[in-house]
């Protein structure tokens, strides 16, 4: 019954948009933007672990499994998918950028609390990049989450966080492995409504592979202050929310907040 404070690594945490309080369990590494927002005293619904979470055993993870009942070429094709979805998505909202109508600033406003020419061109060229490095992805970057990749990533010293879904090193711009933990297999696919497309607000794969890769440093070189797309919303107002991974992530993919910003 917690939310835990975002690692250093950019790590992805499983939530499900409940707005639960805050532990204290921050490593700094010197890599990674702290959280300016540590505490803030939240009360809401308690944090609810998925029953799906742990979906990989020891000997999958010693077989070199990424998901249990994904074979690895499974995985492979899962992985390659969301590349491509997130691809077409991202690429949906460079166009709404380029047009720049009511309804592209409606979004950049729901999710970033402005629709200023300033905040248009940072999207602009972090999305550029975001597209770039999605297009770069192969299945061989997705690594398992482990002390030793970690190491390969450059983010010495840290430790692998049993909470989290996913991680990258956010200084590994040449290699640009995304770490995935067993709670990643046990996410939803997408949340996109199979009646009308749209993609609904909370945590998901698709939207943990974009958050993953805004981290980058030369993408957005995002931070973790506010998880969920819940949470997202919730701290639009926060002056530095443009680096929020999830913000960031939630936007990209054109995630449909539940909760309006009227
Ligand atoms: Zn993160």
């Amino acid at each position: 019954m917690y939310f835990k404070i975002p690692g250093p690594l950019g790590v992805r945490e499983h939530s499900n948009n409940h707005d639960g309080p805050f532990i204290s369990k921050f490593f700094h590494n010197g890599v990674h933007q702290a959280p300016s927002h540590g505490f803030d005293g939240a009360v809401g619904a308690p944090y609810f672990s998925t029953p799906l979470a742990n979906k990989v055993t020891n000997s999958d993870i010693a077989a070199g499994l990424m998901c249990e009942e994904l074979s690895e070429a499974e995985f492979s094709v899962l992985v390659m998918a969301l590349c491509k979805d997130a691809i077409v998505l991202a690429e949906q909202r460079q166009a709404e950028l380029q047009r720049w109508d009511a309804a592209a600033k409606k979004r950049t406003w729901i999710w970033f609390n402005s629709s200023s020419e300033e905040l248009r061109d940072f999207l602009l060229k972090g999305i550029a990049a975001t597209i770039v490095s999605l297009r770069a992805l192969r299945a061989k970057d997705f690594v398992q989450y482990s002390e030793e990749n970690i190491k390969l990533g450059s983010c010495h010293g840290s430790v692998v966080d049993p909470e989290a879904a996913a991680s990258v090193c956010p200084v590994d711009v040449a290699n640009k492995r995304i770490m995935i933990a067993p709670k990643f297999c046990g996410l939803s696919r997408d949340k996109r409504n199979p009646y009308n497309g749209e993609i609904g607000d909370g945590d998901s794969q698709l939207l943990t592979l974009v958050h993953e890769v805004t981290h980058f440093k030369d993408v957005f070189g995002s931070n973790d202050n506010f998880y969920s797309t819940f949470r997202s919303i919730k701290y639009v107002e926060d002056p530095g929310i443009r680096f929020n991974a999830d913000s960031l992530a939630a936007y990209i993919i054109g995630t449909n907040p539940r909760q309006e910003r009227y």
